[in-house]
């Protein structure tokens, strides 16, 4: 344990960005002139007919404070511990293009998982080291010791857990998290990617920020908060690295629009009905995987701390076909190693799950 006021090691971003001061716009080099006509940003004098009241006509704050606000309020910490982006996609890109040369380092993933981090290491050259998970027919684990040494091995910079991971379900302990942020805290940065946090049972590692300034989380408004078309991520970091990722990220990543459509979200009222939302998630997520294990064909069903279940069936093809039939789109997860046999399915409305349980019951799912 590093303490609370343990400063981020410097030594973990890349050399010839450490001190890279990002691109300087009209509205980040403006900020705090008493103005009161704004001539600086080409923008248009007059507002668009589909934006009538003009709030579109601006350019948007690159950070928009009462969202950053908002964020820190729904996480107990400070504004400048948080970073907003175009969703988690882009904050787990800004984190390799922050942490890893062009070309170089290593970022450590645990397979099956969240194929955007392997993407964004692979777009800048980055090797990606794989640590597959374990597994009993019943639940995914991630060997936190195995991940360790490969990071320790190819001199990661980057440690990717999704926790609860996708599209295993599975939640990586918080006490083994923390050990490896420890462990590894001289060479590398762990993300917790929590993009499905709200539908598990363990707290968030966001808890954890304070005594492991090396420790990252992700969280997203795209899943249990219903908004994955407003495209809207944070990552909660150290304050050094936070200001780190919003120099190397481009200008306004977030609109106008998306930037409302947030901070209505996380109103009292809003966090009240996601959660209302998430316990109905929760309780067709156990049925649903009742009802998947008693069908013939089915050989398993992973115990889930998601949104989703991930199943193992004798005839996944036949499988598909069915749903297919019955208007449904279920994951095909056969494309990654290890899951040749395996679909996912996103626990929808009651209505959608029942329409699923009428598709698969009245027909055999098996050859
Ligand atoms: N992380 C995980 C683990 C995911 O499964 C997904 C989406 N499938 C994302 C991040 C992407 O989230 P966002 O919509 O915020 O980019």
């Amino acid at each position: 344990m590093t303490g609370p006021s343990a400063p981020f090691p410097t030594a973990l971003v890349r050399e010839d960005l450490r001190d890279f001061t990002g691109y300087s716009s009209a509205r980040t080099s403006a900020v705090g002139v008493p103005a009161r006509i704004w001539l600086n940003a080409n923008e248009s004098g007059r507002p668009n007919e589909a934006d009538p009241d003009g709030a579109n006509r601006r350019y948007p704050d690159p950070q928009p404070a009462a969202l950053v606000d908002a964020f820190a309020d729904v996480w107990a910490t400070t504004p400048d511990r948080i970073v907003v982006g175009r969703g988690s996609d882009e904050v787990i890109e800004l984190l390799v293009r922050a942490l890893c040369r062009p070309g170089g380092d290593a970022v450590v993933t645990s397979s099956p998982t969240f194929g955007m981090y392997a993407v964004s290491a692979r777009l800048h050259g980055t090797p990606v080291i794989d640590v597959p998970q374990t597994e009993d027919g019943l639940t995914w684990r991630v060997d936190t010791e195995a991940v360790r040494a490969a990071a320790v091995e190819h001199g990661a910079r980057i440690v990717f857990l999704a926790s609860p991971g996708n599209p295993t379900g599975a939640v990586v302990p918080l006490r083994e998290i923390a050990d490896l942020a420890d462990a590894l805290a001289d060479q590398a940065v762990v993300v917790v990617d929590e993009a499905y946090g709200e539908y598990a049972e363990q707290r968030s590692a966001a808890t954890l920020l304070e005594e492991h300034p090396t420790l990252v989380v992700l969280r997203t408004l795209s899943k249990a908060h219903a908004l994955a078309g407003a495209r809207i991520g944070i990552a909660l970091a150290h304050p050094d690295l936070a200001t780190v990722l919003r120099r190397v990220q481009a200008p306004y990543p977030l609109s106008v629009p998306a930037t409302r459509l947030a901070l209505e979200a996380l109103t009292p009222q809003a966090l009240a009905a996601t959660q209302r939302r998430v316990l109905e998630t929760l309780g067709l997520r156990d049925q649903v995987g009742r009802q998947l294990r008693d069908l013939p064909g089915v050989r398993a069903v992973y115990a889930s701390e998601a949104n989703f279940l991930l199943v193992r069936c004798d005839d996944p093809d036949q499988m598909l076909r069915t749903v297919a039939a019955a208007g449904i789109v279920v994951r095909d997860m056969r494309h990654l190693p290890g899951l040749d046999d395996a679909v996912r399915i996103t626990i929808g409305t009651p209505e959608e799950m029942s329409a699923l349980d009428d598709a698969l019951t009245h027909r055999e799912i098996h050859a």
